[in-house]
């Protein structure tokens, strides 16, 4: 992110390690609450998928946190991709995997949108998806807009909380059409989604993460 002074942030390997840390915790602590909700409309199985992900993420700490951060995101979105399973391990990887490549590692609010952007391209790629359709696009969408709007770092954790929230609020009244939710049709209207929620716990996270330094 810019700071209000216009001097970008620069994200170290020091920032790396917290980051991981934070969203491996919030999403741990969630774990219920995701299998609760991909119970309601899939197969029960969001929170153990996550838990095992952010585990395998946990695990590799050390080695992701001596990275450069762009290389480190593109490992971790490796480990996705080879630990999560269902359908969301791929798709959490290729946003990952594609985030990294676009990223050039600084934290200016270009720099991180063009690599959500990227990251969010590739997951509309793999999962044939667009936003709308009851997934954990409703939530980085919306983020992408909102990262675009923003005026400085403290308006862009801001607004980009707003919009991942309100974004996973969305999908509660939405048809799913794509991944297992689709089966149950308009019996998955009246439910958020476990992906969505699982997308604004790690926006969340990192938004605090990043509110926490520039206060520091
Ligand atoms: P599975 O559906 O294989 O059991 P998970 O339960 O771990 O995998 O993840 C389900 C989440 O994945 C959904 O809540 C949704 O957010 C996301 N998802 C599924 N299919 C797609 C898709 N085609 N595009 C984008 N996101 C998807
Ligand atoms: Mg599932």
């Amino acid at each position: 992110m810019k700071d209000e002074t216009g001097k970008g942030i620069q994200v170290s390997a020091t920032w790396m390690r917290p980051a991981i840390e934070r969203v491996a915790c919030r999403i741990m602590e969630a774990a219920d609450e995701l299998t609760a909700l991909d119970s309601a409309i899939g197969d029960g199985d969001h929170g153990h998928n996550m838990k095992r992900g952010w585990q395998a993420a946990l695990d590799q700490l050390d080695e992701l946190a001596g990275l450069p951060p762009q290389e480190a995101l593109q490992k971790l979105g490796m480990t996705m991709v080879g630990k999560v399973g269902g359908a969301s391990g791929p798709l959490y990887g290729t946003l990952f995997l594609q985030a990294g490549k676009a990223w050039d590692g600084t934290l200016s609010l270009g720099a991180v949108a063009a690599a959500v952007e990227a990251g969010v391209a590739g997951v509309k790629k793999r999962g044939k998806s667009e936003a709308g359709e009851k997934t954990m696009l409703d939530v980085w969408c919306p983020v992408i807009e909102a990262l675009r709007s923003a005026e400085g770092a403290g308006d862009a954790t801001r607004r980009t909380r707003v919009a991942a929230d309100a974004g996973l609020a969305a999908t509660r009244d939405m048809k799913a059409t794509k991944g297992r939710a689709a089966y149950l049709g308009e019996r998955s209207v009246g439910h958020l989604d476990p992906g969505a929620r699982s997308s604004a716990l790690l926006v969340g996270a990192l938004c605090d993460l990043i509110d926490e330094e520039a206060h520091a």
